[in-house]
């Protein structure tokens, strides 16, 4: 499955949302962001589960930038759509919506908003809620794709 992961919120933090993965001093100095804790072994765990990562973000983050971070901590994902690209297909194809994962071919979308999960409904993807909070992220991330596949 192509499985699509939103950044903010979900794996970068905004504040102090939840545990993050070590950063050093210059990794930081150099603009590489910080990263939930987790986010690698799940990857890696659905990547050996034969599934493709996909990052869909609306933030205008470069994708240079962001896969930078993500290289930092030795994730490796598939493609990258930021909201440039976002808005651009979205627009061209008249879709009414902040983010529309089928646009990408994206099978499944993981993301923290609740609004996400009401476009999901209306416009008939399919999509996993995270909390920021949620200490068993990863396993419901895990069950959840279990039941979509
Ligand atoms: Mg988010």
């Amino acid at each position: 499955m192509n499985i699509s992961f939103d950044l903010d919120s979900t794996l970068i933090p905004n504040g102090k949302e939840f545990e993050t993965e070590n950063r050093n001093g210059i990794a930081k100095l150099f603009g590489i962001e910080e990263m939930r804790k987790g986010t690698r072994e799940l990857i890696s765990y659905l990547q050996n589960q034969g599934h493709e990562i996909h990052i869909y973000t609306t933030s205008f983050r470069t994708k240079r930038k962001i896969r930078l971070t993500l290289k930092y901590y030795g994730i490796k994902v598939s493609r990258i759509v930021n909201e440039k690209e976002n808005r651009k297909v979205l627009k061209s194809r008249n879709i009414n919506s902040s983010k529309f994962p089928p646009a990408f071919d994206f099978d499944l979308h993981i993301d923290d908003l609740k609004g996400v999960g009401i476009e999901n409904e209306r416009l008939n993807f399919k999509a996993i809620i995270v909390e920021p909070t949620d200490k068993n992220w990863i396993e419901k991330i895990k069950s959840g794709i279990k039941n979509v596949g």
